[in-house]
């Protein structure tokens, strides 16, 4: 039974949020810092504790945190973990309540959020997809870009919790279209990483410094913001997540499926993905997509300088 000790005002909407990795921690702690009553639930319940010890509520599982709140959020890895988490064992569908407004920030399938939405909307629950983009930084700043699919009137009601996580929310259709306008948003971000990849190694070989051109180019026509942020970082000799690659490599098989479902050709998309699933398999998924490099540095047996290794 959900064990509650502390009292929420009755005009208060109890928010629920589910999947505290990188992403969700730093989302749900700027719902509790702007003061909104929050219960959390994670698979691996140690990452709760910083939450925790700010006043927000445990809940033993994701069916007894959906009992207690009016809005849920969830932000796990893949579309699998997702319908894990709403209709496994314990799950959302065996708690929440008539009424309340399902908002999913993970990055999944638009099959998948048109599928809960299916599943739920007779159980009188309203689902929106919010995938996000900006990164770890952006949800740590609060700056993210949402992205969302489902009914417009619902995204008006929950906005002001949106509000406190992004900057730019923006409506983009019905029920996986978000997830829709995400893939496409992964779509460019592999091909900034990929092209980042190979103009420093280019650069580097060829006999200029890859810092200075990257310093060059990034203030003309090639300006981006993987260049701004991740650039920077490789010639540092980091290659931590931030987001990982094994989810760039998710992000990317969902963006193909997705264009295979309507017989779409998206070439440079599918080498990407190919380069992306080769990092996963030689055991690198866990490094920063940025670290596509990595696989660049193979082909052409030069090693990207940093200043650790100048
Ligand atoms: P992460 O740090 O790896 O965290 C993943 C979270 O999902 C953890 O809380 C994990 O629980 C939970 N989880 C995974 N499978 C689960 C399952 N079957 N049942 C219950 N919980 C499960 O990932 P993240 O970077 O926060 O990414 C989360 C989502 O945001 C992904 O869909 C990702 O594509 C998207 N995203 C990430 C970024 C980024 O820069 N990181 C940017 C935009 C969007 P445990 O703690 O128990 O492992």
């Amino acid at each position: 039974m959900y064990n509650c000790t502390k009292e929420f005002k009755m005009q208060d909407k109890v928010i629920g949020y589910i999947g505290l990795g990188t992403m969700g921690s730093a989302m749900a702690g700027h719902l509790l810092s702007s003061g909104f009553p929050l219960v959390v639930w994670n698979r691996t319940a140690s990452k709760a504790q910083a939450l925790l010890e700010k006043g927000a509520i445990w809940a033993e599982s994701p069916a007894v945190l959906a009992a207690q709140c009016d809005v849920v959020f969830i932000n796990v890895s893949d579309t699998k973990d997702v319908l894990e988490v709403i209709f496994g064992e314990n799950g959302v569908a065996q708690g929440i309540r008539p009424g309340t407004i399902l908002i999913d920030n993970s990055t999944i399938a638009p099959t998948g959020s048109r599928e809960i939405d299916e599943r739920l909307a007779p159980m009188g629950v309203r689902c929106l997809d919010a995938p996000v983009s900006g990164g770890d930084i952006g949800a740590r700043n609060a700056t993210l870009t949402i992205i969302v699919g489902g009914d417009e009137a619902t995204l008006e009601e929950v906005r002001p919790y949106l509000n406190v996580l992004g900057k730019k929310i923006t409506h983009v259709g019905g029920s996986g279209a978000g997830q829709i306008a995400k893939a496409a948003n992964q779509i460019m971000v592999a091909a900034q990483m990929v092209a980042e990849a190979e103009l420093m190694i280019f650069a580097q070989k060829a006999g200029a410094d890859p810092a200075k051109v990257v310093e060059a180019i990034n203030a003309g026509a090639a300006q981006c913001w993987t260049l701004d942020v991740k650039a920077p970082k490789l010639l540092n000799g980091e290659r931590e997540p931030g987001f990982k690659a094994t989810l760039q490599a998710k992000d990317m098989n969902i963006a193909v499926e997705t264009a295979r479902a309507y017989h779409m050709n998206l070439p440079a998309t599918a080498l990407h993905t190919q380069l992306y699933n080769g990092m996963v398999a030689i055991g690198e998924g866990n490094l920063d997509n940025s670290a596509i490099i990595s696989m660049i540095e193979v082909m052409n047996g030069e090693k990207l300088k940093t200043k650790e290794s100048d």
